[in-house]
């Protein structure tokens, strides 16, 4: 029976959200049986248990009363400071008061929603793009204007097209994108800060994934092209990849004035991100330990990668494409124009595979309903050569 006696209106805001139809069909691959390529989630072999444990005793022991206060809205400033070192060391030179720390980028994402869209704003995504931004910036009623892409991510002369004009944001992924696994090269990250800075376009840089390259050389962050082209660019990162997503900890870099906006936002939100936390992740990263604890990460994905291609190479056919990823955890597969990934799904399903079909990461015009998502990260050699066998197989079928 339902518990709730009194009428009550939820606003039109919450009316307009829905819950996803993909998302229902995926409950099931929590079930032990279904080998699942459709989770985001990173690999729990690749988190550093004992540094963390170690991390938080020595901050609590040492600094308890702190840890467990109220701190600013802002954020640890050691952690800020060691962040902008990071970044300055990169090429991108920061200072501490161009950061904020948030509860991953999932939040900024939110806050930035609140900061720059108002009904029926423009808002520039690559086409496909993370679902999870698309969630979190729908909830400001933007309207989407989707950029193409092709094999090598995003074009950026469709930015100076007159749909884009007067957009408010253009959301990227440059490095190793979720869903598509493709990296954005070096002159098409040039041409797209330069697009921007004369169309007045502000960027957000989403970079969950930069750090998990396992080939090919290091390209320049968005946000350091784009100090020198004159573009406003919003980087995001986060801890969730490099160390571990249930510590909820990531960061906005942004100009100070877009900084202190921010602020304010995040104070009315909820005051700050967890001290201790912060505290922790500081006293883990300050010593260089990401520098021996990145290689292992990256060998397991690099491994899982390689595995996953090879099976495809052998089981799928010809007429499907899918990108080969040099970093990150996804691969994302096009099928013939006549095949429907969603159907396919409840077809790979009852044969206990999961994978993401496409259709959720468009926004906009464009969709292609014969795409998929598919992630290596969380399944084992064997499972992941019995599931692609699989799959190939219903592939063919279709
Ligand atoms: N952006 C992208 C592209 C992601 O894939 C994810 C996580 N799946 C996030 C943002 C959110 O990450 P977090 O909030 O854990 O930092």
């Amino acid at each position: 029976m339902d518990t709730l006696s009194q009428p009550f209106t939820f606003s039109q805001r919450a009316q307009k959200l829905s819950g996803s139809a993909i998302r229902e069909i995926l409950k099931v691959t929590a079930r032990p049986e279904i080998i699942s390529f459709a989770g985001g989630l990173p690999t729990p072999v690749g988190f550093p248990v004992e540094e963390m444990q170690s991390a938080f005793n020595k901050v609590l022991s040492e600094q308890g009363r702190t840890a467990l206060q109220y701190t600013t809205t802002e954020g640890y400033l050691p952690l800020r400071q060691w962040l902008a070192e990071q970044m300055s060391a990169e090429g991108a030179p920061v200072q501490a008061d161009e950061i904020l720390l948030v509860n991953g980028s999932q939040q900024a994402l939110d806050m930035l929603g609140k900061l720059f869209i108002d009904e029926g704003s423009k808002v520039l995504v690559e086409s496909p793009t993370y679902l999870g931004a698309l969630q979190a910036l729908s909830v400001y009623d933007p309207s989407f204007v989707a950029i193409p892409t092709d094999g090598q991510g995003m074009i950026p002369e469709y930015v100076s097209a007159p749909e884009a004009m007067g957009a408010r944001l253009l959301y990227a992924l440059p490095n190793f994108q979720n869903p598509t696994g493709l990296r954005l090269p070096l002159e098409r990250r040039q041409d797209l800060v330069e697009r921007c800075a004369a169309a007045h376009i502000p960027i957000i840089e989403d970079d969950p994934y930069g750090e998990l390259r396992y080939a090919g050389e290091r390209l320049p962050s968005l946000l350091s092209l784009g100090r020198k082209a004159g573009a406003t660019v919003v980087r995001l990162g986060t801890f969730s990849k490099v160390l571990a997503p249930g510590l909820r900890l990531g960061y906005i870099v942004a100009p100070a004035k877009i900084i202190d906006k921010l602020v304010q936002i995040k104070q009315a939100t909820d005051l700050h991100t967890s001290t201790l936390t912060q505290m922790a992740v500081y006293e883990a990263v300050h010593n260089g330990f990401l520098e021996q604890h990145l290689p292992k990460v990256r060998d397991i994905y690099q491994k899982q990668c390689a595995i996953m291609l090879d099976a495809m190479d052998k089981n799928f056919p010809d007429t499907a494409q899918w990108t080969r990823p040099e970093g990150g955890m996804f691969i994302w597969v096009t099928l013939p124009e006549h095949v429907d990934a969603t159907a396919l799904l409840q077809k790979a399903i009852e044969n206990l595979v999961a994978f993401v079909p496409g259709e959720p990461f468009y926004a906009g015009n464009g969709v292609k309903r014969n795409t998929l998502r598919l992630s290596f990260a969380t399944v084992p050699e064997e499972k992941i050569r019995e599931g692609i066998a699989i799959l190939g197989k219903l592939i063919k079928e279709a």
